[in-house]
Parts: structure tokens; sequence; C-alpha cells
């Protein structure tokens, strides 16, 4: 299954996070890093903090959903990742923006994201390895870009 996971960061080394977060996800077992996009800065949405790096991977895992959650949380506690209120600065936040092109609602999972495409910080990364991409139920996603144009993203490389 291809699985696109949204990288953020704005506490710490936020650039050296993402970078070590993609090669975290490079060494997955049961997954294969298929493409990772450039690093990305934006500005902090819904709460204070320094400008956030982000990034999107591509993976092709034989992970189920739940168990590939869990992995990605793994990764962001090596990092140290503490939720002390909602959209806290975080030093490292990985979200499984798209599995295959399962709709998944469980307790703790929500795929697509359910968010993603409000989120110029999720959709240029995105767009830059995979500009072809459909989300399920909202079509492509190239088709969402013009609604976030007023957020502040640029290419870091
Ligand atoms: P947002 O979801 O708006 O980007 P966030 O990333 O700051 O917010 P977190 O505190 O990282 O939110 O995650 C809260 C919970 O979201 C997690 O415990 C997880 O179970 C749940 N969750 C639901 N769907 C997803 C998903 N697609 N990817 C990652 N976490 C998800
Ligand atoms: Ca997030
Ligand atoms: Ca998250």
């Amino acid at each position: 299954m291809i699985a696109y996971v949204g990288i953020g960061a704005n506490l710490g080394d936020a650039r050296a996070n993402v970078l070590d977060a993609i090669e975290r996800l490079r060494a997955l077992p049961g997954a294969r890093l298929l493409a990772a996009s450039s690093l990305y800065r934006s500005a902090p949405i819904d709460s204070g903090g320094d400008d956030y790096v982000n990034a999107v991977a591509a993976l092709d895992t034989e992970l189920a959903p739940q168990a590939l959650l869990e992995a990605l949380q793994g990764i962001e506690q090596a990092h140290g990742r503490e939720r002390p209120y909602r959209n806290a600065p975080r030093t490292l936040d990985l979200d499984l923006l798209l599995y295959g092109e399962r709709s998944i609602a469980t307790a703790t999972l929500t795929v697509p994201h359910p968010r993603m495409h409000e989120r110029a910080f999720v959709l240029a990364p995105l767009l830059e390895i995979a500009p072809d991409l459909a989300i399920p139920g909202l079509g492509p996603a190239a088709g969402f870009v013009p609604q976030v144009a007023g957020q502040f993203i640029t290419r870091t490389d």
C-alpha cells in the first residue's frame, strides 16, 4: 500500500528533526521509502512558536494502518514529543495523511487526515512528490491549492 506521511517540527533543531524523521522512515521495517519532498518553512497556524519545517514522505508499506500510526508515534517519541496542549510547539509531528485509497475512521486514526486539504504545509510538499494525487472523497489535491494561497510557505532547498 502506498502511504503518505506529513512531517512537521518547530521545536529544537527543527530541520535536523525532520531530516532524521525521513531517515527513520527509510529504515522502518515493513516499509520502503519511495520519495521524500524538499523541506519547506511555514508559519504556525493557531499557535505560537517558531516557524515550522515541513515535508511529506511516500512509503510503500505492508504495515496495517494502525501499526503504521504506532510506528510514526514511536519516531515522535524518539524525538521526545510532548503534548502539553493542542497545537503546542513540537519537536516532531508525523501524521498519516493517506493510506492508499482507504478511508479509515477509528478512535485513534482518521484517514485521509481530515485537515490535510486545508493546509498549505501539507499540500505543497505532497504535490511536489505526487502532483496528480487525489484525496479519497475530495478529489485532486491540486484543486485545494487556491484555497490555501494565503498561507505562508516557502521551499527551503
Ligand atoms: P492535527 O491532527 O490537526 O494535525 P496534531 O498533529 O497536533 O493535530 P496530535 O496531538 O499529534 O495532533 O495527535 C492527536 C491524535 O490524533 C493522536 O493521538 C492520533 O491517535 C490521532 N490521529 C487520528 N488520525 C490521525 C492521523 N491520520 N495521523 C496521525 N494521528 C492521527
Ligand atoms: Ca499534525
Ligand atoms: Ca499528529
